[in-house]
């Protein structure tokens, strides 16, 4: 059975399997037992991490570097992904998504990031800000309209950034007037991931500029809408086929039906599903990680100096014993940061602190493989420096690694007030 397949009929068993799943939960909780462990995952997860990995592995990584040289991910990747279920992971099935839980959405993401870094941005924004958002607030006549297009047909933007809003996002000044039934849009976001191919974007616009942020509100526009222009994807440092651009709305007429959730709650959403957002972002720096160890270790046995291999020197040992276990730790923040979204708590400073650590350890790990590999570590024909590269997004979007350690501050005040 290949790939598609195998993950075509995991998600259609996915409702009854779970049913089965927290029958055995209730079991346990009678029986006084301890919860699971965090690395212990259901038969889906399990079933989907496998799936996905095997996925990344056929059918993406033989396209990472042409993908990296076009700066654009291959249209054959991008229908692999909406065959497979990937860009509609949560995305319940009625609206012909998969149905999944959050923590599967984090173990895709990690494991197409353990292949490409840029692919898991697409899969990531796509699935834990836009479609997770439209999930939570958007009315049944958004859903209907949106998310099969969104599951099987192209890819969603998120629009916070512009050029004079980046960590301080509610200042943004793209504003949307009223004009009879409709809103006009005129304004300019920055960096926008996905906006390259994307069909819809979710855009913040301030439509009570007088209200301060309590204004801004959030708007479904199509890409086709006259007024709306998406420039050149910019030239990047790492996750180079991620379309990173500015889009341009001069004066986009949209219906007041466009409007998502409520009416100057945008800051609301932007703010609470930014926490879902960097749980995936820790995902998809642990996958970088990952992936990088694993083209990195096997060498170190192989590799001779002073006729040993590299891995028999007790220095090398220790560093590489520590960047696993440094790895483990931020792994360890990311899944019990997704384990909390699905039980419904609040994760606010656990999806800083995942973030956070998950960024900075994602950086320190692949430099270091770099130094294990010794000079060719350094060469584009292994893969290591693009890891590395690839690290770097994760301490500055979704919101820098300063402002997670703002935001896990303001949650320890709050806790000792
Ligand atoms: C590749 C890429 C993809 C992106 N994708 C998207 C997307 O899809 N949608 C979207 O809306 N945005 C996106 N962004 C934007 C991204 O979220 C912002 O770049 C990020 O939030 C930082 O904002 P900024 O660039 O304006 O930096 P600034 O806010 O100017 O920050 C510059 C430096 O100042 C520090 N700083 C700022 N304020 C404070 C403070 N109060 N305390 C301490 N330090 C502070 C920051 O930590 C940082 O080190 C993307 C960016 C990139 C590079």
């Amino acid at each position: 059975m290949n790939a598609s397949i195998i993950l075509r009929s995991a998600f259609r068993d996915i409702p009854q399997r779970l049913t089965r799943t927290r029958k055995v939960h209730l079991c346990a909780s009678r029986l006084n037992q301890s919860p699971s462990p965090l690395t212990e995952f259901t038969d889906d997860e399990i079933m989907m991490k496998e799936t996905v990995a095997k996925l990344a592995k056929e059918e993406i990584a033989p396209l990472v570097r042409k993908m990296e040289k076009e700066n654009k991910i291959d249209d054959g990747v991008l229908k692999t992904l909406f065959e497979n279920g990937l860009m509609g992971l949560e995305v319940p099935t009625e609206y012909g998504g998969a149905g999944c839980n959050f923590m599967s959405t984090i173990l895709t993401v990690e494991e197409v990031a353990k292949v490409d870094g840029a692919v898991a941005a697409l899969v990531d924004i796509h699935n834990t800000l836009v479609n997770s958002l439209i999930i939570k607030v958007a009315s049944e006549e958004q859903k209907q309209k949106y998310l099969p297009k969104l599951a099987q047909n192209y890819a969603g933007s998120f629009c916070l950034t512009e050029s004079g809003s980046g960590s301080d996002a509610f200042s943004l000044k793209t504003e949307a007037k009223k004009d009879g039934g409709d809103y006009v849009i005129n304004g300019t976001k920055m960096f926008i991931s996905n906006s390259d191919i994307a069909g819809v974007f979710l855009v913040f616009a301030n439509a009570n500029p007088s209200a301060g942020y309590r204004g801004i509100t959030t708007f479904f526009v199509e890409r086709d809408m006259p007024g709306l222009t998406v420039a050149k994807p910019e030239e990047k440092l790492g996750i180079k086929a991620s379309g990173t651009c500015m889009i341009h709305f001069d004066n986009v007429r949209v219906p007041e039906s466009n409007i998502l959730g409520e009416f100057g709650h945008g800051y609301k959403y932007a703010a609470a599903h930014l926490n879902e957002g960097r749980i995936g972002i820790g995902a998809q720096m642990i996958g970088i990680a990952q992936g990088c160890l694993d083209a990195t270790i096997p060498y170190t046995l192989e590799r001779k100096q002073f006729g040993k291999d590299l891995f028999s020197f007790q220095s090398m040992q220790h560093q590489i014993a520590q960047t696993v276990t440094e790895l483990e730790c931020a792994r360890l923040l990311v899944y019990n940061a997704a384990r909390l979204v699905d039980a419904g708590k609040d994760v606010m400073k656990q999806a800083a602190m995942a973030k956070l650590i998950a960024s900075e350890t994602a950086l320190r790990v692949t430099a270091k493989c770099i130094d294990f590999m010794g000079g060719v570590g350094f060469m584009t024909d292994f893969p290591q420096e693009k890891y590395f590269r690839d690290s770097k997004i994760g301490t500055i979007y979704e919101g820098t690694s300063n402002m997670q350690l703002s935001t896990i501050a303001k949650c320890i005040r709050k806790e000792y007030s």
